[in-house]
């Protein structure tokens, strides 16, 4: 079973993007992704916990020195530099989004790793590489967006080399949603531009289609979704505190992201996990 929002398309999300990229950013420190809060040490910020999610990516993708990654959907590009740096490979990060290519190129740039790293506007459904170019790939929340999720695997076991691996850290589906609840999320599949979910257990299956092995199922709900969204919380009312609540973004998005996030806190149903997946050598 997939849910999701219908009406998302590559347009859309670039346009939702255009609005709400500053204000996600500016909540999570830089990148755009959950935190991984699991043992961190007590007055840990949301960039910290941001660090250790894409650590935990590092560790699971296994690449060594030059050796080379594509991390699809690469955002402002914070998670591709630190594993440029973590590992020393080489990572060619693609989106749908011009302005997400530019400014991760500009900080590319300023972390002297523009040698090392390079960005392209792409969508995953057309990659322009070819066959077997890549000894690993990882979407870090960007596979909810897509539309048609199985063309986005089939075009990645494509590029990936035999033994190649993918990570996946993606919101999920723990529990199946009744028709009822499904309608009363609509809002919330809305406003994060939510394609579709692949429940926990059925991520086997979506990767065998496009000939790809599970290697590993990771749920990781509770040291990612509460503690961050607890953070963010602490974050707007401090900021309403001060009266400082600056940013380009609507006053509308706000409250609808706020709503979204209240919304989401209480449906457990969905998690968030790693998925790992390799392409089979023979
Ligand atoms: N991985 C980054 C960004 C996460 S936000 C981070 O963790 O910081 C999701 C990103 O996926 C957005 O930049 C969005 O433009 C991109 N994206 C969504 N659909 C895509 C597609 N079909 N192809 C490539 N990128 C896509």
């Amino acid at each position: 079973m997939i849910r999701g929002d219908s009406s998302v398309t590559t347009a859309a999300v670039v346009e939702y993007y255009a609005e709400a990229s500053d204000l996600i950013s500016a909540d999570l420190g830089g990148p755009m992704h959950f935190g991984y809060w699991r043992d961190l040490p007590e007055g840990s910020t949301i960039p910290d916990a941001s660090r250790r999610m894409t650590e935990l990516m590092v560790e699971k993708v296994g690449v060594t020195k030059g050796q080379r990654v594509l991390d699809v959907g690469c955002g402002r590009g914070q998670p591709a530099v630190q594993l440029a740096e973590a590992t020393g490979a080489e990572v060619v990060g693609i989106d749908i989004s011009p302005r997400h290519v530019r400014l991760a190129g500009d900080l590319a740039r300023a972390a002297s790793r523009d040698d090392q790293v390079r960005f392209e506007v792409a969508d995953v459904t057309e990659l322009p590489y070819p066959p077997e170019s890549f000894d690993g790939a990882w979407m870090l929340e960007s596979f909810f967006h897509m539309p048609d999720q199985t063309a986005a695997l089939r075009q990645i076991a494509r590029v990936l080399r035999p033994g190649g691996k993918l990570v996946i850290a993606n919101l999920v589906l723990r529990t199946p949603l009744t028709d009822e609840q499904n309608a009363r999320l609509a809002s919330l599949w809305k406003v994060g531009q939510i394609a579709a979910l692949v429940p926990l257990s059925g991520y086997p299956g979506v990767l065998a289609e496009s000939g790809l092995y599970t290697d590993e199922v990771l749920d990781i709900s509770e040291h990612s979704i509460g503690p961050t969204f607890a953070a963010i919380r602490e974050l707007h009312a401090a900021r309403r505190r001060a009266e400082a609540a600056e940013s380009n973004a609507s006053v509308d998005l706000k409250e609808d992201m706020d709503a979204g996030m209240d919304l989401f806190s209480a449906t457990p149903a969905i998690g968030f996990a790693i998925i790992v997946a390799s392409k089979p050598t023979a």
